[in-house]
């Protein structure tokens, strides 16, 4: 039985409930030569919604090593693995749903796993893009939601997940994560 009508509580994964310390490593090709820079994943899902990359796709190199797999530098943030296993903690009130950019799933679901985090009571999404919304889409007409609280530290994502929520009507809040902690400080 699918669970419904719960409140939907999603988490990112990167730099909202592992601290990875990875760069995306980003390569321009031009008439003149290449362009080699470092993206952290907040400022690499804004540069996408900017739509370059688009424009050319074969202009660019992209490089995700550091976020395949199982995150072997990877450091558990204190204060959202807390919440995490309190919404996991009361399955009445609370549904749970891990939606990642990765464009895959084994890694994080492992970290999660050896954390005692009780990943059989949760729902696991990628998006293998910088584009979350088809992934809030399946969960919103899975689960039906009576709310949905995201967290997360691309501030892009926070924005797609409003979106669908406006969509659908659903009561949407979010909580956006910096440097490892909550911002309680910011506002869309
Ligand atoms: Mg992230």
């Amino acid at each position: 039985m699918i669970p419904k009508n719960k409140k939907l509580i999603i988490f990112d994964f990167d730099e909202t409930l592992c601290k990875t310390n990875g760069l995306i490593k980003r390569v321009k090709h031009t008439e003149n030569g290449e362009i080699e820079d470092f993206l952290t994943p907040g400022e690499y899902s804004i540069w996408r919604e900017t739509g370059e990359y688009n424009l050319n796709p074969k202009q660019w190199d992209l490089d995700f090593k550091s976020f395949t797999g199982y995150p072997n530098e990877g450091e558990i943030i204190p204060e959202t693995f807390a919440l995490l296993r309190r919404y996991l903690e009361q399955p009445e009130i609370y549904i749970v749903a891990l939606v990642t950019g990765r464009d895959e799933l084994s890694g994080p679901y492992k970290f999660l796993e050896e954390k005692e985090i009780e990943v059989k009571k949760m729902i696991f999404l990628c998006s293998g893009d910088p584009n979350k919304r088809m992934c809030y889409e399946s969960l919103f007409n899975t689960l039906h939601p009576s709310s949905v609280l995201v967290y997360e530290d691309a501030k892009a994502y926070i924005t797609q997940c409003e979106e669908i929520c406006l969509k659908y009507d659903i009561p949407f809040d979010f909580r956006l994560i910096g440097d490892g902690t909550i911002r309680w400080d910011w506002k869309l």
